[in-house]
């Protein structure tokens, strides 16, 4: 959650609404995890990996698999209900680089499947209607003919997408159970009706796949999984969205799972059932079926129009284009919340933030579509390409997601979810390394162009890091370097193995035209000598094109890493430099009140003519004294912070009543001419919350506005918004009309270290006290912001979201909720309360006495 220009998140964004039944996220996770690939990959892939058997016994592990992975969505949706789903995780878990970046192949991951699946309906134009699109201009891409109709066909499915989104806050949700429905009834009555007919579909023989054993043939269809079922967790991004209590996600995952499975496990059943003419068994027809007329290539269409006629061909069309249309409808609306996450939190243009007062993230959406509407003339062949890398995509969110539950369960002592975590990091490595590395495990799943669109992806992500990292105001990008290692490393070894495979093929080709030559006789085949010549020739000219390429790929990735590295090396010298002028100060700062205490001490050993002189000198090495534990409290306090040790300890508290009370102790020493002190706190349940550090930054918030205002008001205003049924957010804000903070100095202020200049001197304090406050928002996975004038006033405003609705606040008095103050107080505000004079500290700074008194 992020604020700016004083206002909440929700004011600031819009919010999302609470509109979605569990039945309703169900079709979100079951639709965006089948599409139009669940009707071609049992002729295209199932069948000849591993045979009927050997796709059902794979399906239903890697569904296993998946479920692991999706307890790990479930504990995670509970503690981050964000609608940045697995990013939100790890942004919050580890840090925004590794948030970056497995956002950024995530959503890659989304929109290329809404493009798969917009552009299916090409494939289906053409085996079912005959190619009614095929007309207006057409070229070739990667050996696909694209014409003009089709695209518009892709496009127009893309753009009544994103109307039925738009159009209604639900109305694109109950569409999407509709759809969802219709594919899970429709494959369970296409496989009924086609198991009824004589001969059924009773385990098609053979069981497996000849090919290789049948353990083999059930691990490959396993390691299909991320494949297969990618998009089930889209239920994760909509949890903001959810009518019910997050914790029943489990059921909707496993339920999805299970449908997913019987889904794929059924059209594999029926795809095998029925064979051709002149076809001994579905081994031969699998093999032949990409070269045959209509849709016979199509074997689950094949399948379903024999034995059921047009009935069930038109059936089977109903529940394909379900597929296809929650696929993407399903993803558009996952990305869109994905982006709009990720725009809140300035990784992308603040726009694409908003959500419009329907609740809908319009404009994320609406750049989604923009971007999509291009896809279809790079042709059905070129998106296949980017849809494998979805399977990285998917499978690095999911070891990313894995890794997040096991570290947050390792805190909480939940030992399931320690080892579903451990497991799905393990299983997600698996999945990566399998499909990566070429003729290790399987036989090459990933195309050579594939590899190159991932290294592409990468580096692209890594130029729009660099640009990010730039205008990171916050500083909270490039604490990482292992994700950038690791992203090198991606480039590295994608662009390599893109090099490796393309020159593989190109010498392949090159030794069949060789063999083909000298098949030929020799009075027909020319002079060998220039054939020779000349297939030497182009097959250096594709290595060098090749190498060029690659090359191009590494000096590009460098190039942004060097310039990030030097930000990076720049930013720690500043750093350094800064925190050694602080040291500098801080020593001088600890000399000024140690010299007084010393001085005054001396002074009172000698004694002093009158009472009220001792009264006076006691009284400066009380305020020396405060002033010098303030000190050290904030520099303690500012390490530990850094350093990550701080603990925050949230506990069952009345925040309405602990906010009144430090404004009650503000309230005398607030006595200026001219100046309110008011308050606007909204009835709220007690929140589990940890009641010293809010008390501190209260003080620090509501002590300065005081401290910086002579004229007008200072207002303390607080409320919470329940976002689920026990959490939501909690906001305080603290606006006064006083000296303002310049635009330049709004920046530098939160930071520590960097602020002291001239402040130091000028108010007393130690100018610790908000780089402070806003390292405890934080650790309370809090946002922290600032809007100001220069001689208008200053608003702070801090909003912690996913804060526990806890059952009773602790009656603990203002006493036990104490933090130790900032006390340097003067000895007038002593009699307010310490902590109200600690918060107005520095008002009166004692000077050392420069002489002894004359007797
Ligand atoms: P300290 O108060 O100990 O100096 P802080 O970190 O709390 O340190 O504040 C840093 C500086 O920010 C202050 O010295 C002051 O210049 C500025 N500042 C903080 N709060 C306000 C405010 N409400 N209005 C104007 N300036 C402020």
């Amino acid at each position: 959650m992020k604020m700016k220009d004083g206002k909440s998140d929700a004011a600031h964004y819009g919010a999302l609404t609470r509109h979605l039944s569990p039945l309703m996220v169900w079709a979100l996770s079951f639709g965006c995890a089948v599409g139009w690939g669940a009707f071609v990959m049992p002729g295209t892939d199932f069948l000849p990996l591993a045979g009927p058997l050997g796709t059902a016994l794979g399906i239903a592990i890697g569904a296993l698999v998946m479920l692991v992975i999706g307890m790990n969505y479930h504990f995670l949706i509970q503690r981050f209900p964000d609608a940045g789903g697995s990013y939100s995780y790890v942004k919050a878990v580890c840090n925004h680089d590794h948030g970056y970046l497995c956002a950024w192949f995530l959503l890659l991951t989304c929109t290329a499947i809404a493009w798969a699946n917009a552009t299916a309906l090409v494939l289906i134009g053409r085996h079912l209607l005959g190619g009614v699109f095929e007309f207006g201009f057409h070229y070739r891409v990667a050996g696909f003919d694209v014409y003009f109709g089709e695209i518009l066909l892709s496009i127009g499915a893309i753009l009544v997408a994103h109307a039925v989104l738009l159009a209604g806050k639900s109305l694109a949700f109950y569409l999407q159970t509709v759809f969802a429905l219709v594919v899970i009834i429709g494959v369970v009555v296409a496989f009924t009706a086609v198991a009824a007919t004589p001969g059924g579909v009773a385990l098609p023989r053979p069981a497996f796949s000849t090919s290789t054993r049948p353990v083999g043939q059930v691990l490959a269809i396993v390691m299909l999984a991320p494949w297969a079922f990618v998009g089930f967790e889209s239920a994760s991004h909509f949890a903001e969205e959810y009518t019910f209590p997050r914790r029943r996600a489990i059921w909707i995952l496993v339920s999805a799972l299970v449908a997913s499975a019987l889904a794929y496990i059924l059209l594999t059943l029926i795809g095998a059932a029925v064979l051709p003419e002149g076809c001994a068994d579905w081994t031969e027809y699998v093999h032949k079926a990409s070269g045959m007329p209509g849709l016979k290539a199509l074997p689950v269409f094949n399948a379903v129009e024999t034995t059921l006629g047009r009935a069930g061909l038109i059936l089977l069309c109903a529940t394909t284009f379900g597929a296809i249309a929650t696929g993407l409808i399903g993803q558009l609306a996952t990305a869109s919340r994905l982006l709009m996450s990720m725009a809140r939190d300035d990784i992308m243009p603040h726009r694409l933030g908003i959500v419009n007062s329907r609740g809908i993230p319009a404009n994320a959406q609406t750049f989604l579509v923009a971007i999509s509407c291009l896809v279809p003339f790079v042709g059905r062949t070129a998106i296949s390409r980017i849809v494998d890398v979805t399977t990285i995509g998917a499978s690095i969110a999911y070891g990313y997601v894995s890794f997040c539950a096991f570290s947050v369960a390792r805190r909480n002592g939940s030992r399931l979810v320690q080892a579903t975590g451990a497991a799905g990091v393990v299983a997600s490595i698996a999945f990566v390394v399998y499909f990566l590395v070429p003729n290790f495990w399987a036989t090459t799943v990933f195309s050579t162009e594939s590899y190159l669109i991932l290294a592409a992806w990468a580096i692209f992500g890594l130029v729009f890091f660099h640009w990010i990292f730039h205008n990171d105001a916050n500083r909270r990008m490039g604490k990482s370097t292992v994700t950038w290692i690791a992203s090198l490393f991606l480039i590295f070894f994608a662009s390599h193995m893109w090099m490796r495979q393309a020159t593989g093929t190109t010498v392949q080709e090159s030794i069949y035209a060789i063999v083909e030559h000298y098949a030929n006789d020799p009075e027909d085949r020319g002079d060998d000598r220039e054939f020779m010549d000349a297939e030497r020739e182009e097959v250096r000219t594709v290595l060098n094109r090749n190498n060029v390429v690659q090359i191009g790929l590494v000096v590009v990735a460098l190039t942004f890493m060097f310039t990030i590295y030097q930000t990076i090396s720049r930013r720690e010298r500043e750093a350094a430099k800064a925190r050694g002028y602080f040291f500098s100060t801080v020593s001088h700062d600890i000399r000024t009140p140690l010299n007084a205490i010393i001085g005054f001490s001396e002074m009172l050993k000698a004694g002093f003519p009158t009472k009220k002189e001792t009264d006076e000198a006691v009284d400066s090495i009380l305020v020396s004294s405060k002033t010098l534990l303030r000190l050290i409290n904030d520099v303690l306090d500012l390490s530990k912070l850094e350093s990550g040790k701080m603990v925050i300890k949230p506990e069952p508290t009345d925040c309405a009543r602990l906010l009144r009370e430090i404004v009650e102790a503000l309230h005398i020493a607030a006595r200026k001419p001219g100046l309110e002190l008011r308050t606007s706190i909204e009835a709220m349940p007690a929140l589990a919350i940890d009641p010293i550090r809010l008390r501190q930054i209260t003080f620090n918030l509501v002590g300065n506005a005081i401290k910086f205002t002579e004229k007008g008001f200072v207002e303390l205003r607080a409320g919470f918004s329940q976002t689920g049924l026990e959490r939501g957010t909690f906001t305080l804000e603290v606006e006064d009309t006083g000296a303002g903070i310049g635009e330049n100095d709004q920046k530098r202020i939160v930071q520590p270290y960097i602020q002291l200049e001239s402040k130091i001197s000028r108010h007393g304090g130690t100018g610790l006290g908000l780089a402070i406050t806003k390292q405890l928002v934080e650790a309370m996975d809090g946002e922290f912001s600032l809007t100001s004038q220069l001689g208008r006033g200053t608003t702070f405003t801090i909003s912690i979201p996913n804060v526990k609705i806890s059952g009773e606040a602790n009656p603990a008095d203002s006493s036990s909720w104490g933090y130790a103050p900032r006390e340097n107080a003067p000895a007038g505000a002593q009699a307010v309360s310490p902590e109200a004079a600690a918060a107005l500290d520095g008002m009166a700074e004692v000077a050392p006495p420069q002489e002894r008194p004359a007797r």
